[in-house]
């Protein structure tokens, strides 16, 4: 009899637990029309509608790069490169595969700092080691911008069970909402142009080819996670990636495991979690390579779903492959395809996304190592 009031006292327990790690919808008040949820059934009428924007446009017929540009995690660094192309000599400072959140940057990155004629930074308390150092080695005449402050209003910030309202660091990853990264590829097309007016043109021409890519990638999206059932339309994940991408797309993200100082669960949390997952009935959760997944795994076990271990957010596919197709758009097909076969939906219309860079490979690209 004891035991069994402990039981029930226990699973009581654990039932007002499970808010916790709940992430609310960004705002369902909000404005912005990124943040809004997709309409599905489009993709394949917008990508034929767009078929001859999407092209790559010719390259740029400067000799040399024209501008030292300095970024820091490798999907910015990406759209810099789509937008810049060769006329834009790219350094990216956070290397990938280093935990974007923790990562401290090298002494020696104030050299590339010190070339700069523009910096990128996401912002929003992503990188601030990157950022004090970039802000105390720049030349007097660089501009340094932060994208995800200039992309989203305050009000619009999500704080969830690791990016916590009483910490004030936001979740920072807009990249991962299609509609937020294109933003920050205009905000890149108008600082490049305005830095380099001859290019003005050239980088115009590419952001238009990247916004109709963008445009497709996004109702193709909207179209693949339609054909997951709907009870099943929940992101469990280890990284807190997916707070800006599931309000756009009408999934909810019933939790992230990792704390906000980036250690480990606690029991609690953690058999918090297991409850949940029962409870909810999806058929898996995920992790990604930069970050340790023995935890999920242990999780996806007891809860009896299954655990995929490839979701990414600022690693971009194909480091050692074909290096054109090493690319933020090609990341996020790669993701979606995973998160919509894992949960019983179909990824096929993802084919009619072009994913390769509009300049090609991108081996110019400079980083610092890890
Ligand atoms: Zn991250």
């Amino acid at each position: 009899m004891m035991k069994r009031l402990r039981n029930v006292l226990f699973a009581l327990a654990l039932l007002s637990m499970i808010n916790v790690n709940a992430s609310k919808p960004v705002n369902a008040q909000t404005s912005n029309p990124a943040l809004q949820v997709c309409k599905a059934g489009t993709a394949n009428d917008v990508a034929k509608n767009l078929a001859d924007a999407a092209k790559a446009p010719a390259l740029s017929d400067a000799k040399a790069p024209v501008l030292y540009v300095v970024t820091t995690v490798a999907p910015l660094t990406n759209l810099m490169f789509n937008i810049g192309g060769n006329r834009v000599k790219i350094h990216g400072l956070i290397p990938e595969g280093a935990d974007s959140h923790t990562y401290e940057p090298k002494l020696s990155d104030a050299e590339f700092i010190a070339k700069a004629d523009l910096i990128f930074l996401n912002g929003l308390h992503l990188e601030e080691p990157t950022r004090k150092l970039a802000a105390a080695n720049m030349k007097s005449t660089t501009k340094l911008i932060e994208l995800g402050a200039l992309t989203l209003d305050e009000k619009d910030w999500a704080f969830d069970f690791s990016f916590p309202k009483e910490k004030g660091d936001p979740n920072p990853h807009l990249w991962m909402n299609p509609l937020l990264a294109l933003n920050y590829a205009k905000i890149m097309r108008d600082a490049l142009a305005e830095r380099d007016p001859a290019g003005a043109a050239y980088y115009k021409a590419n952001y238009v080819a990247l916004e109709a890519r963008i445009q497709i990638l996004d109702q193709a999206i909207c179209d693949a996670v339609n054909t997951i059932p709907d009870k099943q339309r929940k992101l469990l994940t280890y990284h807190d990636s997916f707070a800006y991408f599931a309000p756009r797309y009408g999934m909810s993200v019933i939790g992230a495991i990792q704390p906000s100082d980036f250690t480990e669960p606690s029991m609690r949390d953690v058999a918090a979690l297991i409850e949940q997952l029962k409870k909810e009935g999806v058929p898996a959760i995920f992790g990604s390579e930069v970050f340790p997944t023995r935890v999920l795994d242990q999780i996806a076990k007891e809860a009896g779903v299954r655990f995929v271990a490839t979701l990414s957010d600022d690693d971009l596919p194909n480091q050692t492959g074909d290096r054109r197709y090493h690319s933020y758009l090609q990341m996020l097909v790669d993701d979606v395809k995973t998160i919509t076969e894992s949960l019983g939906g179909n990824a096929e219309i993802l084919k009619i996304v072009l994913t390769d860079n509009l300049a090609g490979a991108d081996t110019d690209v400079e980083s610092s190592g890890k």
